[in-house]
């Protein structure tokens, strides 16, 4: 998508020789051994100073991040979560690890949860409210919230895709009441696998704290004699990948200013085309500039300009009603419940029948297309490439 593994350089390998310096790849524990290095610590340190949040806890992967914050939060059997059905995969799956049902308003212009579709979705079972800051751009946030903190209902943000954006001021994942980051190996920012969750509770983070590490209270460096007020799972992060996102997130400066000076010429080069019309974000001025999104007058003339896009040269050009792992439409494994072993029964009994469900957001999603905006071009090769896509958009028509 928008890989921070593109600018990888010699501060990546700097940090992880520390990591082999002392052999210690565990993120808890081995106070001697480690020569006061803590990487997971320090990464943590840079994720609140990065985005303003008072905590974060950085995990093994972003849908890990995800799975905890909803456990934190008291998230489980028999409660439903209302996110959307544009997303990858992971947030529907991290809601059924937690063992909660997902449940999928629609999304609009915005590509992301339509505030008045999740209103037609609250039952009393409703326990969370989880947007999608989908292709580095924020949801309507405060529409959320409001919606949420009128109905008594928690607000987890999935911002696996939007770490650096930002909504009215403020770092997407901190407005509600915790937020994740991933940082796969396709994400701006990078550990090759990581995430974080964060929030502005203490209780909430103590409780991820510990549910990330089979209920450690993390109370002393003796990991045996520490105690343990719950049982947890294994989430951890490895200090080899900590110490990779730190060497990243020190460069995030550089990443969004790239992106965004990328995506300006590819808007500049759109905006002279009539047929095309651009993704509406409620906040473009926080938009990470990830991707760059159109949308086509009908599903066909989408699927010719992407395949159009695909034969000019065009790297990364989605039509993302037609893709197996962001849109609901192709989800029939999901929407079939081909389990790999029997489904709590909660969830079976739960969930609605989504092979029966019409979903709104297909008149918007099969108009959408994507070209990812990559952080190895320069303002050279961006301006070829735009000029490119733009002449297989018009070619298409
Ligand atoms: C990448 C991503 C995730 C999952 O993150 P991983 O680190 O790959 O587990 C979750 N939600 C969205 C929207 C993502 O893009």
């Amino acid at each position: 998508m928008m890989p921070g593994w593109e600018l990888f350089d010699e501060n990546e390998k700097k940090q992880v020789d520390e990591v082999m310096d002392t052999g210690v790849i565990m993120r808890f524990g081995f106070d001697g051994a480690r020569k006061g290095r803590w990487k997971a610590r320090e990464m943590e340190h840079a994720i609140r100073k990065r985005t303003g949040a008072a905590h974060a806890l950085l995990v093994a992967d972003g849908t890990a991040a995800l799975t905890v914050a909803l456990a934190a939060l008291g998230i489980g059997a028999g409660d439903e979560v209302i996110t959307a059905p544009f997303t990858f995969v992971a947030t529907f799956e991290s809601i059924m690890a937690a063992g909660a049902i997902p449940i999928f308003a629609e999304v609009d212009e915005t590509l992301c949860l339509s505030p008045e579709s999740v209103r037609e979705y609250i039952t009393p079972r409703t326990k969370a409210v989880m947007p999608v800051h989908m292709c580095g751009a924020a949801a309507d946030v405060d529409a959320l919230k409001a919606i949420c903190d009128e109905k008594g209902i928690l607000l987890v943000e999935d911002a696996c895709q939007a770490f650096g954006a930002t909504y009215r001021g403020r770092a997407v994942g901190t407005i509600g009441d915790a937020g994740c980051y991933s940082f796969d190996f396709n994400k701006t920012v990078t550990c090759g696998e990581g995430g974080a969750l964060v929030t502005n509770s203490r209780e909430v983070y103590e409780r991820a704290d510990k549910y990330h590490d089979h209920g450690h209270d993390h109370s002393m460096s003796d990991r045996g004699a520490e105690g343990h007020d719950f049982p947890g799972y294994n989430y951890r992060i490895t200090e080899l990948h900590a110490a990779i996102g730190l060497a990243q997130i020190a460069k995030m400066d550089r990443f969004l200013a790239i992106q965004r000076e990328n995506k300006r010429i590819f808007k500049d080069e759109f905006a002279a085309i009539d047929e095309i019309e651009l993704r509406k974000l409620p906040d473009p001025e926080g938009d990470a500039g990830t991707f760059v999104t159109f949308f086509a007058k009908n599903e066909e003339t989408a699927r010719r300009m992407a395949r159009s896009l695909k034969e000019s040269g065009t790297e990364g050009a989605f039509h993302w009603y037609d893709n197996n792992w962001h849109y609901i439409r192709n989800w029939g494994h999901f929407k079939g419940r081909h389990f790999v072993n029997p489904a709590a029964s909660d969830i079976l009994g739960g969930m609605p029948d989504y092979t029966k469900r019409a979903f709104k957001s297909d008149a918007i999603m099969s108009r959408a297309v994507s070209i990812a905006i990559k952080l190895g071009w320069n303002a050279e090769e961006a301006a070829e490439r735009a000029k490119r896509a733009a002449n297989a958009i018009k070619h298409s028509l």
